[in-house]
């Protein structure tokens, strides 16, 4: 007990701010005491976390300045943080200093303590793993289980949660491409009806900060589009695809809107003042000269993992056909040039199960 205490002590007095926080919390020495008591003692590993744990205290009790915080809420926040320096101390103590930074420089909510939490497991379990790799996967997996698919038919449903369950590229990956938005609590919902632009077969609107709204046609997921059979599996994942990235670029803005956060647009920049119009309805937007620029390749390794053993040029004629219509694609694509044909019959045999020219579909359909 005396070592306990003459370890506890040496922590106190090496530094001033240390001491200070100690003195002004007043559970922190018991719940140390405590601790030792209930993981093994004074072990060595115990002897770096507790180290650690002190060491960075000071900075990490004053993270919470950004939020609006009660006292007890500024408690919770200063316990739960000592607890995470105390169970990763050992692991955090033997990264290299700019990565230690990064994590800890996070540690600035209760919801974010929870996040890095997660992510700090993470990398314990997977040591090839980066902070801001797992990070950026972890909060693209919360935003995947926002959607809401309540209000979907059986078969939509069962598109969205088949693409949500593929390894190597299901949604979550789309975003991650941008890098991810810094408070992850987007909302998403879709539902079967009718969108505005009637040429459209689904669209995506932003209701209210990070409340998205994605409709898709009723008639064209029943087959009654000019009496059509319906879709087949691809073309309907084709379009959720399409419709989730917008859903994301919108959280991007909102990002950008709610935090003052632009490093998501470093790669493209002044496209997010494009966004804020909110309009992407039309041939030409930056919505779409964004897809049509660095999604079609990412589109079509989704519908391959979807949907595997088909041809590389199909999944790509796919990925492309969710721009027919806008300037991009007609400038790419000339009316009655081969692609053309062959991307048209393609997606046409898919959207009606039938055979267009020389395609058939290559999808089920589930009605
Ligand atoms: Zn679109």
């Amino acid at each position: 007990m005396l070592q306990i205490n003459q370890f506890i002590s040496s922590l106190y007095i090496s530094n001033n701010e240390i001491k200070g926080v100690v003195d002004g919390t007043e559970w922190l020495l018991a719940y140390t005491n405590y601790w030792i008591g209930t993981n093994g003692g004074l072990t060595q590993s115990n002897q770096i976390a507790l180290t650690y744990a002190f060491s960075n205290i000071p900075l990490l009790f004053n993270q919470y300045n950004g939020t609006s915080y009660e006292p007890d809420a500024i408690n919770n926040f200063k316990f739960s943080s000592f607890q995470f320096l105390l169970f990763h101390g050992e692991f955090l103590s033997k990264l290299d200093p700019l990565t230690q930074k990064s994590i800890l420089d996070e540690i600035t909510s209760l919801e974010k303590i929870e996040l890095i939490n997660n992510a700090v497991n993470f990398m314990n379990e997977n040591p090839s793993a980066t902070f801001e790799n797992t990070k950026n996967k972890l909060i693209a997996e919360a935003i995947e289980d926002e959607i809401d698919d309540s209000k979907l038919d059986p078969c939509t449903k069962g598109v969205l949660d088949k693409l949500k369950k593929l390894n190597q590229n299901d949604i979550a990956s789309i975003f991650e491409k941008f890098g991810i938005p810094e408070n992850g609590t987007y909302k998403i919902q879709m539902v079967m009806g009718t969108p505005n632009n009637s040429a459209a077969i689904a669209d995506t609107k932003w209701l209210s900060k990070n409340n998205y709204l994605i409709t898709i046609r009723e008639t064209y997921i029943k087959g009654t589009d000019n009496n059509q059979k319906p879709p087949t599996d691809i073309a309907v994942a084709a379009i959720i695809i399409h419709e989730l990235i917008h859903a994301h670029f919108f959280a991007l803005f909102d990002d950008f809107h709610n935090n003052g956060n632009n490093c998501a647009y470093d790669n493209y920049d002044c496209l997010y003042e494009k966004y804020v119009t909110k309009t992407y309805i039309g041939t030409i937007d930056a919505q779409h000269a964004q897809m049509f620029d660095n999604y079609v390749p990412k589109i079509a390794a989704i519908l391959q993992e979807f949907k595997p053993g088909l041809s590389l040029q199909f999944y790509e004629d796919i990925a492309m056909s969710t721009m027919y219509g806008l300037q991009y694609f007609n400038d790419k694509y000339p009316k009655n040039s081969p692609d053309r044909n062959r991307i048209e019959n393609n997606r046409n045999a898919e959207d009606s199960n039938a055979p267009r020219g020389a395609a058939t579909p290559k999808g089920s359909p589930c009605n």
